[in-house]
């Protein structure tokens, strides 16, 4: 492989790729995304994800979550409506992107319906990469151009175990051609590996970052740019750059520590510094 094929994402490619609200647009202008997350125990990861959705700009985002899960979403995220699991087989025309994993615990079923059913840009990542590691029929009905969002662990269970981070980056490579998909390997340095072999490697970010829902608010991102027409490549590039850029102004501000839950409002402010 040419060294060309590796990447440093910059300012301006962000710039170039990302479209500027205009005055005469709608709701409907940016898309509807839809996050399928949490079970009892893990909503809070559902929750972060569609406030992610909602805070970088889809024009609508619903959240298929537990019914116990709707008075936290509804007290959390009031912008953001409910579509019950019974009410997917109806609906799945209104999404323009879905994302499903956070929090999802062991809800096979949904991701077996979702890989059977969307034919529309998809984001996979945690308990339902955790799924695909053990149910390995559902890993061939990966549709094209979707994006999964492993970090190192997740990554191992999927692929197997790897002794080095380059290691990883050739497998990465490997699976992304041949199932022709993208690659959103999570690190301090995030890969972007595609299907057409380019890595883009993101610079944001930093280890304030580094603790628990920072992954599901990255894919609430990615999910919310593939819902504004963004296309894979582009989300991924946007998702992963601004997560970073947001978690960036935190930390300039002097928080040594950035919760997940932080971000969110940050991710339009990191928006906001794009001209
Ligand atoms: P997850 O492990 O799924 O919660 O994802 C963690 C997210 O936070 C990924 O997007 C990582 O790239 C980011 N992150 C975690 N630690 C760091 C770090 N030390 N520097 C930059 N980004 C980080
Ligand atoms: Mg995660």
């Amino acid at each position: 492989r040419l060294p060309s094929d590796f990447s440093l994402i910059t300012a301006a490619d962000i710039q170039r790729i990302y479209h500027k609200r205009k005055p005469f647009t709608h709701k409907g202008t940016y898309g509807h995304a839809l996050l399928i997350a949490g079970d009892s125990r893990t909503m809070g990861a559902a929750l972060l994800s569609c406030g992610a959705s909602l805070y970088s700009g889809a024009g609508l985002t619903s959240a298929c979550i537990p019914p116990e899960g709707l008075v936290a979403l509804n007290t959390s995220h009031p912008e953001v409506m409910y579509c019950p699991a019974a009410d997917l087989p109806e609906a799945w025309d209104k999404f323009d992107a879905v994302g499903i994993g956070p929090g999802l615990g062991q809800r096979e079923k949904l991701l077996a319906e979702c890989l059977t059913y969307v034919a529309k840009p998809l984001v996979i990542d945690a308990d339902a990469i955790n799924l695909l590691a053990r149910a390995s029929p559902l890993m061939g009905r990966l549709p094209g151009q979707c994006i999964l969002t492993p970090h190192m662990k997740e990554f191992d269970r999927l692929f197997g175990t790897h002794r080095t981070w380059w290691d990883r980056l050739c497998t990465a490579r490997e699976q992304a051609e041949a199932r022709h998909i993208i690659l959103v390997l999570k690190n301090r340095y995030t890969f972007i590996v595609t299907p057409d072999g380019k890595v883009y490697i993101n610079p944001t970010g930093n280890p304030a970052m580094a603790s628990g829902g920072t992954g599901d608010v990255l894919t609430g991102m990615l999910t919310s740019f593939l819902a504004q027409h963004y296309t894979p490549e582009e989300a991924a590039i946007l998702a992963c750059y601004l997560h970073g850029a947001a978690g960036d102004l935190l930390a300039n501000e002097g928080m040594a520590v950035v919760p997940a839950g932080r971000l969110l409002e940050n991710i339009p402010r990191a928006i906001g510094t794009l001209n």
